[in-house]
């Protein structure tokens, strides 16, 4: 904080892995930008290291059981510390910070981001599950209030840099890349055996553990496109999967001429990260360049869908749309975290999911009350099938 001229970031969900990578571009650049909020949800420790050196205006910490600990912590300094569940969503509401980076894992993450939108402020977005569970009604109020929504996910950061400039020409069609995860080329016979280790094992991205997971999976493709539906306002049959091995094409935009354009670069997220908090500008740094003489060959496939089912469960839910997504997301939320806890095994997800999916009923048009409603009792039904 304290540079006047600085964009003001909050970062929701600053311990995790895009926080953390994000609190190092801003630490890279103080002339353009500032942290002013920090929020966490039970990693105290991590949250007052972030606040003793970054000097945010204000943290939150998700688990109110560690409240005393943080605000004793930071008491010789400025620092003001809230915590709990809806302190999230009043922080969010307050006029002291210009962007938010939406980086809170999971459905957690909506409430606080739909609050900085209906009071104006501009959202780098990575919870893609904010746009999966509510896309619609998080879109249309952002419209309302001309809120910015720059995407974090590299996906997403791709075709937006491919749209830029382009905003009178049709889309025809995005092409999302998928790296395939640590299973590519792998069948059910092998699957029906793998643990949480092999799964947390991603070849090209370090990413925090349930994302891990959904793209060992594939289902974190299906929520990029669903993400990606609301993001550029597309049909389904518009958003196209490839696997891409390399990650080096982030994904690709084919426009009504047939013509292509597709954003490359390695694999790193602060770059997506600084093109979403730096935005319109792009900002020298020193993250290592791509040498195509290290990448001369860049392989695109179809996914294996009989084998990754998730994938096709996510494009049903896209397809139908309604509540829908919100309840596919709720229910993978439930099956991940079992997963992750050596519950069930890898298999058993999807069919956690598609029972889920089948289960609660279908609402064509939900208000926001009827998506919460929807996730949960789908969390309630996947848990009573994982018998939590
Ligand atoms: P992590 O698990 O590494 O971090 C999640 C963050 O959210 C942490 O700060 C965590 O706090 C906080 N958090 C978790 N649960 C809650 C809760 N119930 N209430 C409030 N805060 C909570 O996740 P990632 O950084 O990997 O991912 C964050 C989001 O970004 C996800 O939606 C993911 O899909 C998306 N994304 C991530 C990418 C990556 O490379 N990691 C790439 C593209 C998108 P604490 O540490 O205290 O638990």
């Amino acid at each position: 904080m304290n540079n006047h001229s600085a964009k003001r970031i909050a970062i929701f969900g600053s311990t995790g892995s895009i926080g953390t990578q994000a609190l190092e571009v801003i630490a890279a650049h103080p002339e353009l930008l500032s942290v002013e909020v920090l929020t966490a949800n039970a990693n105290d420790e991590l949250l007052i290291e972030q606040a003793l050196r970054y000097k945010p205006n204000v943290v939150v910490i998700g688990d109110d059981s560690k409240y005393q600990k943080v605000r004793t912590a930071l008491e010789q300094t400025d620092i003001k510390v809230f915590a709990g569940e809806a302190a999230l969503a009043e922080v969010a509401a307050m006029d002291i910070y210009d962007l938010m980076l939406a980086a809170i894992v999971g459905y957690a993450g909506l409430k606080p981001t739909l609050t900085a939108i209906r009071h104006g402020k501009a959202i780098a977005l990575a919870n893609k599950e904010t746009l999966v569970v509510a896309g619609d009604i998080v879109m249309q109020t952002a419209l309302e209030m001309r809120v910015p929504i720059i995407p974090v996910d590299s996906e997403h950061s791709a075709i937006f840099q491919c749209l830029v400039g382009e905003h009178r020409n049709p889309i025809e069609k995005v092409i999302l890349t998928a790296s395939g995860g640590p299973f590519l080329g792998r069948k059910t016979n092998y699957l029906v055996n793998v643990k949480r280790e092999h799964a947390l094992q991603h070849p090209n991205w370090s990413m925090g553990a349930k994302i891990s997971v959904d793209s060992a999976t594939l289902m974190n493709k299906g929520l990029e496109m669903i993400e990606a539906r609301w993001l550029f306002n597309l049909r389904p049959d518009q958003i196209q999967v490839l696997i891409h091995p390399q990650s080096i094409v982030h994904s690709m935009v084919q426009f009504e001429d047939g013509s292509i354009k597709a954003q490359m670069g390695l694999p790193d997220m602060k770059l997506p990260i600084q093109y979403a908090l730096a935005f319109p500008n792009r900002v020298a740094n020193s993250f290592p360049r791509c040498d195509f003489k290290k990448f001369n060959t860049l392989n695109f496939d179809e996914p294996d869908y009989r084998t990754f089912r998730n994938l096709p469960l996510a494009i049903e839910a896209l397809k139908k749309g309604g509540n829908l997504p919100c309840v596919l997301n709720a229910a993978n939320e439930i099956a991940v975290w079992a997963f992750l806890k050596n519950r069930i095994g890898f298999l058993d997800m999807t069919d956690v999911i598609e029972q889920t999916m089948q289960k609660v009923s279908w609402i064509e048009k939900p208000s926001i009350e009827d998506y919460y409603e929807s996730d949960g009792e789908a969390r309630l039904y996947a848990g009573e099938l994982i018998k939590l």
